[in-house]
Parts: structure tokens; C-alpha cells; sequence
């Protein structure tokens, strides 16, 4: 690896690399067919995949960062010894590893990195067949703030020739630019992603009010941001407290860093900062640009935000 490459592009270029091979874990404990279903709250299931993608994910970066903090969604304590030599990745993505480092990162230390990791977004549809939902999501934050992240689509199938090859990884820095995908524009009329197994009233009132030509309801924060980013969707719209700061980290860096928005329903940012609270209470709201996010944040009314940010 080369040691000259600035730290935040050599953490998003090992953050590439694991995330792809995070996904042949989620891909390989789903060929075999136990997923080993454990329900960590209402409507909240973790598997084999996401366990063990996790612990594949914070001991290769904390083994060549260590003192940055990483954060995962299912709290792998990484203990010497118990993570498989095999999960253990320090190689770099070469492309990434050739990308400009913006100027306001240059100076930037492992210890004012926050690493927010959620190794399997979509677990739900991960469980119910709903495969090209699932993404591992690797976010790094600096002083509160996504720069940098990576979406990986384990289940994407990338046709070269007559080879099909699985999985891709999409990437975004700040002031960069994003890659591993072909952006598109926006679609001609509005269409709202949301979520798929997490509704309630107060989620469904937040879409009404849109006005929209279509609602499509899927899985993963990261495979929404997928679609606002692909033009299948231009904004991302969800009233409720679910999400966490591991689902919306790597998505809001890679969508800023492709002109697109993420906030609250209130239009506030998210802080990602290591003691920040997990929980993403008032909501989110996405676009694909500030005119939509605009649009989309007048569109709901004050009693609805006043319902989300007194919960
Ligand atoms: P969704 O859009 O429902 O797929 O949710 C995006 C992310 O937020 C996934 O990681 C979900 O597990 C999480 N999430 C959203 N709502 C809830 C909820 N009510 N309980 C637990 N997790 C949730
Ligand atoms: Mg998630
Ligand atoms: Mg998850």
C-alpha cells in the first residue's frame, strides 16, 4: 500500500476493499442457508451475515487504524485471535488510492476519525429474498461530519461479456466526486423512496403530503441513496426515529459527495461524532439536490416535525 497516499484516502481505499469482502460473507452465509436469525428489538433481526461482516470489517480497519474509533451496529467486541486470518484485509483499492485528497482533510489525524459501520443494511429483506436491497455501509466522519463512504451491493450482478460477476462497490469522498457506478440524472417526475418493513402512520402522513407521482418501498438506507443516486428516485423520505447514525453515515457522504442532501425531517444535519446519540430520532430526509430537499422539507407540515423532534 502506499504509505504516501493522505489518510482519509488510504482509509476510504481499505474501506473499499473490506467492504467487498464483507459481502462475500454476507453472499457465502446465505448460499449455505443458516442464518442464524437472532430479533434484537421490534422489527430488528440480526444474522450470521451481519455478525460476522462486522468482525471482518472492524479488525482489518482497526488493526491498520487503531486509533481511530470504529463503530459498529452489532457491537463486535474484536477479540486477538477470534476473527479468521481469512476476514483480516489491509489491501487498498488502488483507484481510490490514486484520488486527490481534498485540501480541508490533508491535515487530518486517526484520532479525529469516526468510522460508522453497518455491515448489513437491509436485514429484513436480507431474511425475506429481497437480496439486491442488502449493502454494507462504511462511513468516516470527521469532526462530526460524513466525508467519505462506501456502499457495497453484495448481490449486485455486474454482467461483463458472458461473465457475471457478483457485487459492486460505489464510493464517494468530499470535494472529490464518487465512483464504481454510473450516476444518472434525476427522474422527470417525482418519485419518493421509502422504507419497506419499517412503516407506521406518522411515515405514511410524511409521503401523502408529497404530492408524489410514485412511491417505491424498499429496503436499507444505503439501497435508497442507490436509487437517488441511479435517478430510479430523487428523494428519500422517512418520519420516523429508526434509522441510526451506521445506516445514514456512509449514504449522506457518498450522496454530498455526488451534489445531494441528507438530513433530518427538519432539515437539521446529523452529527456523527463518536459520543453522538445512535439513534437518528427526528427522521430522514434525502435528495438528490437542495432544490428537492427543499421542496420536499416544506412539503411536511410543522405538526409532523413537531410530533418527530419531541418524541
Ligand atoms: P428501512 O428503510 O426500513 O429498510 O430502514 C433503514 C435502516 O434503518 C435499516 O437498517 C433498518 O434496520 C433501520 N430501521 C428503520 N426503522 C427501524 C425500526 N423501526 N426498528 C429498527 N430498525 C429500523
Ligand atoms: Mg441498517
Ligand atoms: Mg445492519
Amino acid at each position: 500500500m502506499s504509505v504516501s497516499a493522505p489518510l482519509i484516502v488510504r482509509l476510504l481505499a481499505s474501506s473499499v476493499s473490506v467492504a467487498g469482502r464483507a459481502g462475500k460473507i454476507v453472499r457465502d452465509v446465505m448460499s449455505k442457508g443458516e442464518l442464524g436469525i437472532v430479533e434484537k428489538g421490534k422489527d430488528d433481526y440480526q444474522t450470521e451475515a451481519d455478525r460476522s461482516a462486522e468482525k471482518c470489517i472492524v479488525a482489518s480497519l482497526s488493526k491498520q487504524y487503531p486509533k481511530a474509533s470504529i463503530i459498529g451496529e452489532e457491537d463486535s467486541s474484536v477479540e486477538e485471535g477470534e476473527v479468521s486470518p481469512d476476514w483480516i484485509v489491509v489491501d487498498a483499492d488502488k483507484e481510490v488510492l490514486g484520488l486527490e485528497c481534498p485540501a480541508s482533510l490533508k491535515g487530518v489525524k486517526e484520532e479525529d476519525i469516526v468510522v460508522w459501520v453497518d455491515p448489513l443494511d437491509g436485514t429484513s429483506e436480507y431474511t425475506q429474498g429481497f437480496l439486491e436491497h442488502v449493502t454494507v455501509l462504511i462511513g468516516i466522519s470527521v469532526n462530526e461530519k460524513p466525508v467519505a463512504g462506501v456502499i457495497h451491493q453484495p448481490f449486485f450482478k455486474n454482467q461483463t461479456g458472458g461473465e457475471v460477476k457478483m457485487g459492486r462497490t460505489i464510493w464517494g469522498l468530499s470535494e472529490i466526486g464518487v465512483g464504481g457506478f454510473t450516476p444518472a440524472p434525476p427522474p422527470g417526475s417525482l418519485i419518493i423512496t421509502t422504507t419497506r418493513s419499517h412503516s407506521n402512520p406518522v411515515v405514511e402522513k410524511a409521503l401523502q403530503v408529497m404530492n408524489a407521482a410514485q412511491i417505491l418501498r424498499v429496503g436499507g438506507a444505503g439501497y435508497k441513496v442507490l436509487q437517488l443516486l441511479e435517478g430510479k428516485a430523487s428523494v428519500y423520505v422517512f418520519a420516523s426515529p429508526g434509522c441510526k447514525k451506521w445506516d445514514t453515515c456512509a449514504p449522506e457522504a457518498v450522496l454530498s459527495a455526488a451534489g445531494g442532501k441528507l438530513t433530518d425531517i427538519l432539515g437539521n444535519f446529523y452529527k456523527y461524532g463518536a459520543s453522538a446519540p445512535k439513534p437518528n430520532k427526528t427522521g430522514v430526509l434525502a435528495a438528490v439536490n437542495d432544490e428537492l430537499h427543499s421542496y420536499a422539507l416544506n412539503r411536511i407540515p410543522q405538526e409532523l416535525k413537531d410530533t418527530l423532534a419531541n418524541k
